[in-house]
């Protein structure tokens, strides 16, 4: 019998939750669909392509769109399958058999799966409870371990809290030799981003995403930027074609519409702020609810002891949060949607109060 290896021995696929529900707020998504305009462009791409050609493996002009966005060297840029796809290319590329990874938790899970896959070793320090970024524990861990590579989300999903520009410079400095993956997933609702200088050191690579702020999860657009040497080996490791032809034309227009886009991360700030405020409100009425982070992110995280029966509850309403031990995260969303979480939340924190109060 052909026996599967110990690293994917006890791997199961990944489960995003199934079953249908009325208001999603699980994924971090955009609530905002793409205005009907571009709609159509997309919809005249689709039936234009020349289905029978590969596309083009350096994905020049979606590359070209993000530099004039965001105000880099295109060749500084280089695209992925969303930027999932780029964290299992740079782990397979930069790490060799048994080099140290530091992580800092909780941050986004697929940093440890994807250096476990490469054959890294993942060395995390236990963020405290306020879950700030620990820069001085992470550079001493980094130093201790021999470190090849610090990876973490800045502004991290699921804290929600920013690392300010001047410790991530801190960071670079004291680890000269270690690789820093910076992933600015939502760095568009926050304004610490390191991209003006991404190819200033040389030991610094910046992870984008077309996922949250533009609203594009479904394309799978992600980018990596940094100094042109460290991109050029991501080209060279990752499949040529990795990026397909609808994508790489889907992304040119999602990336050249920038007052559009303004709006929408605009418009998505107000909804969490909204939400936080209103989540606050019900944190002062029911204590189960410890903690409502601040947040330099489109999602609010919650600490309570409650999160698994909430979780449970919502789900039964058809609401879909993300719940993590011991929290909850909650992705904002339109007026209603915030409404409905809200409104949700505070029926089945009454109800459990009330059992409280009998028992
Ligand atoms: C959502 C998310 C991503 C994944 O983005 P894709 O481009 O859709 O693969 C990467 N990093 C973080 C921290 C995220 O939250």
């Amino acid at each position: 019998m052909f026996e599967l290896n110990e690293k994917i021995r006890d791997l199961t696929p990944y489960d995003p939750i199934t079953g249908t529900y009325t208001v999603r707020l699980d994924a971090n998504e955009s609530f905002l669909s793409l205005p009907d305009d571009v709609r159509q462009e997309l919809g005249k791409i689709a039936s234009s392509l020349d289905y029978r050609r590969y596309p083009d493996p350096l994905a020049k002009d979606v590359c070209a769109a993000f530099g004039a966005y965001y105000g880099v060297d295109p060749a500084c840029v280089a695209g992925g399958n969303g930027s999932d796809e780029l964290i299992s290319i740079l782990m397979n590329a930069f790490l060799q058999p048994g080099d140290a990874v530091i992580t800092a938790l909780p941050d986004f899970s697929m940093y440890g799966f994807y250096a476990h896959l490469a054959g890294g070793r993942e060395v995390s320090v236990q963020k405290d409870d306020s879950l700030r970024f620990p820069t001085d524990a992470v550079i001493e861990t980094a130093k201790r371990e021999n470190a090849r590579m610090i990876v973490f989300s800045n502004p991290c999903n699921p804290t929600g809290q920013g690392l300010p520009k001047n410790d991530v410079r801190r960071l670079l400095q004291a680890v000269p030799e270690t690789l820093v993956v910076l992933d600015e997933a939502y760095m568009d609702f926050w304004d610490e981003s390191m991209l003006p200088e991404a190819t200033k050191y040389d030991n610094l690579l910046i992870l984008r995403t077309c996922s949250k702020a533009f609203g594009g999860a479904a394309v799978r657009l992600g980018f990596v930027v940094g100094p042109e040497r460290l991109v050029r080996a991501v080209r060279a490791v990752k499949s040529p074609y990795n990026l397909n032809s609808f994508t790489q034309a889907a992304g040119t227009v999602l990336l050249s519409r920038r007052d559009a886009e303004k709006a929408a991360i605009e418009t998505i700030k107000a909804s969490t702020h909204a939400l936080h405020e209103a989540l606050c409100r019900l944190a002062e009425a029911y204590p189960v609810l410890e903690k409502v982070y601040d947040t330099c992110c489109n999602f609010v995280l919650i600490r309570t002891g409650a999160a698994d029966t909430l979780h449970r509850g919502l789900l039964q309403k058809g609401i879909a949060v993300r719940r993590f031990p011991g929290y909850l995260r909650i992705t904002a969303g339109s007026e209603e949607e915030n409404q409905a979480v809200t409104a949700a939340l505070q029926e089945l924190l009454a109800a459990d109060t009330e059992k409280e109060g009998q028992a």
